[in-house]
């Protein structure tokens, strides 16, 4: 039999749309998803990977 754990098939495409970003501007540090990441405390888009 074939059997495939769908609870943990969940958390690993959740956790794939959204993704640790950092701000070079003012250094926060926070959840980003889609293209055009903005930092949440200054909107500044001077954003990385974190
Ligand atoms: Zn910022």
């Amino acid at each position: 039999m074939c059997s495939v754990g769908d609870a943990f098939g969940v958390d690993v495409a959740d956790s794939l749309n959204t993704k640790s970003y950092k701000c070079k501007d003012c250094g926060n540090e926070f959840q980003g998803m889609g293209k055009k990441i903005i930092c949440p405390t200054c909107q500044s888009n001077n954003v990385e990977l974190a």
